[in-house]
Order: structure tokens, then sequence, then C-alpha cells
């Protein structure tokens, strides 16, 4: 309230008001007016006092008071990422390969000097799909509108797909062991996978908090109403979107340039679909860091990639 410049206006605008109209007219007219503003302006005072900590309270129930899903205040599994498990074997080994002394990173898998193989990957969960990709692999894509592009991969990203076995904000989310892959391409493109979907996304933007709750959580709130089960579409950026799926996530691993999500950081996101058209909203809560994302592209067959 008092915050808002244009009400601060008004307010100085009827205040002067009231001190014309009592040099013009009446002086009792203006003393009223005096008065009514006052106690507007220590009402209002009041109210942003108590706004604003609600505000704070929000902030620290950010999930529940946002919530896609009624139920996302529930506790998020401390099962460790895939991240913190190649890093841990680092640590024990002071960072270096064992073969031959050279320094490792922490996403390391294969040592880059040596070539031996650092973590074995047997021990760790992996995606079914494009587990085996590596940074700088050459990707063949069809774009539906330029044709097909020779690229190759930039970065990769290991999202860990979470569940809960019942609705409740006291049932821990936990990972199903489903594990999709987001990968980086150069000419600012990027390939997701999830489930049985790909998505060519080559547009991308950060969102605000604002922007999640006021164009695209009361369109998930509806879809996760009815389990997913009902229709569900919605107007952006001049065009129908129909919700396709909409879940959690927690990023597992994530190496290369470009990335701007780190392991642990747990999201929701919402795919919908306008014919071929794909618009995917990333929206991070806990753990890690990542910044809420905006991808725009393609729904493409997977035939239209090859790695
Ligand atoms: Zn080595």
């Amino acid at each position: 309230m008092f915050n808002d410049p244009n009400e601060i206006k008004f307010g100085f605008q009827v205040l002067g008001l009231g001190i014309a109209i009592g040099f013009a007219i009446s002086t009792d007219l203006a003393f009223i007016i005096f008065v009514c503003v006052a106690i507007y302006y220590s009402l209002s005072g009041f109210y942003t006092l108590f706004l604003g900590r609600n505000d704070e309270k929000a902030k620290t129930k950010r999930g529940r008071t946002k919530g896609i899903q009624p139920t996302s205040s529930a506790r998020i599994t401390d099962e460790s990422t895939i991240a913190e498990r190649i890093k841990a074997i680092h640590i024990k080994n002071d960072f270096k390969c064992p073969s031959c002394g050279a320094l490792v990173l922490p996403t390391d898998i294969k040592c880059k000097h040596c070539g031996s193989i650092l973590v074995a990957t047997v021990d760790l969960p992996r995606p079914e799909k494009w587990g085996d990709i590596e940074i700088g692999q050459a990707v063949e894509v069809k774009h539906p509108q330029k044709g097909s592009m020779s690229l190759s991969v930039t970065y990769k990203i290991y999202y860990g797909e979470l569940w809960q076995a019942q609705m409740k904000p006291d049932v821990p989310w936990t990972l199903t062991g489903s594990y999709y892959v987001g990968l980086g391409l150069n000419e600012n493109l990027s390939l997701m996978n999830w489930q049985n979907r790909f998505y060519l996304l080559d547009l991308h933007q950060p969102l605000t908090d604002m922007t999640i709750n006021r164009d695209f959580a009361p369109h998930a709130r509806k879809f996760a109403a009815s389990n997913q089960t009902q229709s569900v579409s919605f107007s952006y950026q001049g065009a129908v979107w129909n919700m396709l799926d909409i879940g959690r996530f927690r990023i597992e691993f994530a190496e290369g340039d470009g990335i701007r999500v780190s392991p642990g950081a747990v999201g929701r996101f919402i795919h919908a679909g306008h014919n071929n058209k794909i618009l995917v909203v990333e929206d991070y809560q806990t753990g890690g860091s990542g910044l809420d994302t905006l991808w725009i592209g393609y729904q493409v067959a997977e035939e239209d990639i090859k790695l």
C-alpha cells in the first residue's frame, strides 16, 4: 500500500486539495479532509506492516503458498545426488587420479589426463536415454523450421524424477528411479527428454515468481487437481497451450558450460503444447540453486535427434 508511488502521489494531492479548500472555503472542511487522510495513512501503515510480516512468513513456506501441488511443502528425499556420490569418491582420493596423479574435477568420471576410469558408473544410477553422452559430442538434429543442423553438446543435466507415495504434506518426495537428460547445444539450442517426449528448445528466458504465479500456477493447480486427467489449456504470448505434464524433479548431476542450475536443486515443471510447439516452465524452490526459466521450442520425434 504505502510503497505504491501512485498512492503516495494521490495522498499528497488530496492533502493539497484539503489545504486549498481550507484557505478558499472553510477551515472545518479542510480539517475533516486532513483527518481522513491521516487515518487512511496510519491504517495503510499498519496494513503494510502486517502484510510485510506475512510476506516473510510466505517466503519461508514458499512452496506451500505458491503450491502448484498442495503437498509441495512435504520433505524432499535426503538421498545423495549422483553428483554428490561422484564427488565423495574424488574427496577420498584428494581430487587426484589414482593412476597418474593428475588433478580431477568434481564431475569427472574418466581422468582427462590418462583416460583411466575414476568412478565406476555401474554403481551409480543413470538415465536410460542419453546417459552416456559426453560433452563435445556431435549431434544431428532436424529442426522443424531450420532443417538439419550439425551441433555439439555443451552441457548435460540429469533430472531425477520425484514422486510422493501419497499426496499428503507429511509424506516425503522421493526419487522414482527414473532419470531424464537435458543437453545444452551450441547455437543456443537445447534438447530435453522426459518419458517418451523429446524437445528441441530454441528460446529460453528467465521467469519471475510473479509471472509464474500469474501466468502458469493457476492452470497447473487445476491440472493437478484433476490428477492430470482433465484437459487444461491457457493463453500465453498469443497462443493457446494445452497442459501435457506437470511434476517435480531434483537436479542430480550437471556438467559443462552455460548451466543455470546446480545438483540438489529441486523444482517443478510444466510442459504444455500448442500444435508441435512446446513450452517448458522450470520453477526452482529449494536445495541447490536454479534459475526459474521458460523454454519454448518444438516437440520432435526421437528419430530427428542423432547422437
Ligand atoms: Zn589419470
